[in-house]
């Protein structure tokens, strides 16, 4: 294809390494990659809105930005799930929810405001966010992986098979981030 005195467009790459793009959807100008998060776990059915984090309750229903509790008895923390990018030495991170036992979720909790915690881990979860360009996603199996110096715990998928798990052992393409960011309403006009 040519481009008739055109200047060619700004490839998939160059967006995500810091060109600046406008956004068709939010308004927004993007500059270079950035991180999508999922607010709540599928699960929260309450209003839209967090909570200080420091107004955890163990009882009822309960959300802030890292914690998350349903009916008493699920625990959810807020996690990253990283996918190496082609061509990018940053990672891509999507924010995704996890369930912890509630003796895992007490020492995040106990650990949280230090950074440091009583085990490191790996916890067991299950996965709590539908991540539809990957497929099933939702009730996956999980390691949470508590990380010092308050940085949000790494997720990892206990099926190696899974698209979600294959995309962070290989990697994707820029292309692909931006149909990522295609599905959650952010497209480059
Ligand atoms: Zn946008």
């Amino acid at each position: 294809m040519k481009f008739f005195g055109r200047k060619k467009p700004m490839s998939a790459l160059d967006s995500l390494r810091g060109a600046g793009w406008k956004c068709a959807s939010c308004d927004l100008t993007h500059k270079g990659m950035f991180h999508l998060a999922s607010f709540a776990p599928d699960f929260w059915e309450g209003p839209e809105e967090y909570e200080p984090n420091g107004a955890i309750r163990f009882d009822g229903d309960f959300l802030s930005e890292d914690f998350c509790v349903v009916g008493g008895e699920h625990f959810f923390v807020r996690c990253v799930f990283d996918i190496p990018v082609h061509g990018l030495a940053e990672k891509f991170g999507f924010g995704v929810w996890s369930t912890l036992s509630r003796a895992n979720f007490q020492i995040y909790l106990d650990g949280f405001d230090e950074g440091t915690y009583a085990n490191l881990g790996p916890w067991t979860g299950w996965f709590s966010n539908r991540l539809a360009p990957f497929g099933d996603t939702l009730n996956q199996p999980c390691w949470v992986h508590p990380q010092l110096a308050r940085q949000r715990p790494v997720i990892t998928l206990g099926n190696e098979e899974h698209d979600l798990a294959s995309a962070q052992a290989r990697g994707i393409t820029p292309e692909r981030v931006l149909e990522l960011y295609a599905a959650y309403g952010h497209v480059v006009s």
